[in-house]
């Protein structure tokens, strides 16, 4: 019987998991079948449930429900306990099973797609919600000169530091409000805030970008406000999040296959479409 996998959220339409995830199962012969589900935004649970009734095996989550889909799992790894949100969900006899790839997702678009070695340098992170935490472990753990958490609420920024500095293992790490970043300088700036949904950028200070610095965005498909801006403030490289997300699909497909597909050849057919 053919594996059956989703992406559940809310909205759901605009999704390029059913599409990245069917590349990765035509690549790698597996046999399973990988749709979109729309859940009520009071109804996440109950879809779980369903689609594991009728012989679901795993789940991506999406936006709203991956503090729900953290609660709602049975065992979770430590970087989802880190997190405190999954956005992958894996289902056995065992229960359900909660992970969170979207920092392997992230290191690995930085580091294999974009040829960034992270040891060594100085970076800052922008935002202190479910994204920001997602990637704070993997981000500490490539041992950069210093990771600086900036959010526009300062004081959310500041507890992400509390909860995080006991994992930090000698990463130097600090946080604050968008204008304490004044007079410094960064070697890669990522924005996991949700302001180029709202097509604003954060207001940051000038002169963060160190020369051949790189500025991240966690969203895809266009230059965002925080892209054009670091263009015109001297940033080296930009780069959108379309790589994290065929990485972040990637590794939950290892979770629930075994198996680790190629993700040069999807990432570019998404590119030129
Ligand atoms: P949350 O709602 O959990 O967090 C929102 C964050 O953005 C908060 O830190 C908030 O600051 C900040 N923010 C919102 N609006 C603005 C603004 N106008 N200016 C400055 N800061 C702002 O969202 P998520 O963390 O879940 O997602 C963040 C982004 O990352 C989204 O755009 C999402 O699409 C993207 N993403 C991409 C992935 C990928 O694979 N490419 C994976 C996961 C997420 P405050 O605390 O002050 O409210």
């Amino acid at each position: 019987m053919t594996d059956r996998y989703a992406v559940i959220g809310n909205p759901i339409a605009h999704s390029k998991s059913p599409q990245i995830h069917a590349a990765f199962a035509r690549l790698t012969f597996q046999d399973m079948a990988y749709e979109a589900i729309l859940a009520p935004v009071d109804g996440f649970a109950a879809a779980v449930r369903a689609f594991i009734a009728a012989g679901g095996r795993g789940l991506n989550v999406t936006v709203p429900f991956k503090l729900e889909a953290y609660a709602l799992a049975d065992t979770r790894s430590p970087r989802a306990e880190a997190a405190k949100a999954v956005n992958t969900l894996a289902f056995s006899d065992a229960g359900i099973h909660g992970d969170n790839t979207d920092g392997l997702g992230l290191v690995a678009d930085l580091t294999r797609n974009l040829g960034l070695e992270l040891a060594g340098k100085r970076l800052l992170l922008l935002g202190a919600g479910g994204a920001a935490r997602g990637v704070l472990l993997p981000l500490m753990a490539e041992r950069p000169a210093v990771l600086t958490l900036a959010n526009r609420t300062a004081a959310k920024a500041r507890q992400l530091l509390a909860e995080f500095l006991p994992h930090a293992d000698g990463c130097p790490m600090d946080a604050g409000g968008f204008a304490e970043l004044s007079g410094r300088q960064f070697d890669l700036v990522i924005n996991a805030t949700a302001a180029s949904l709202a097509d604003e950028a954060p207001p940051l200070p000038a002169g963060l970008y160190a020369p051949g610095s790189l500025a991240y965005d966690m969203v895809y498909g266009r230059e965002t406000p925080f892209l054009a801006a670091a263009r015109a403030q001297g940033a080296a490289r930009l780069a959108d999040g379309l790589g994290m997300l065929v990485e972040q699909a990637a590794e939950s497909f290892f979770l629930w296959r075994g198996v680790r597909p190629d993700t040069a050849p999807i990432l570019a057919q998404l590119r030129a479409s």
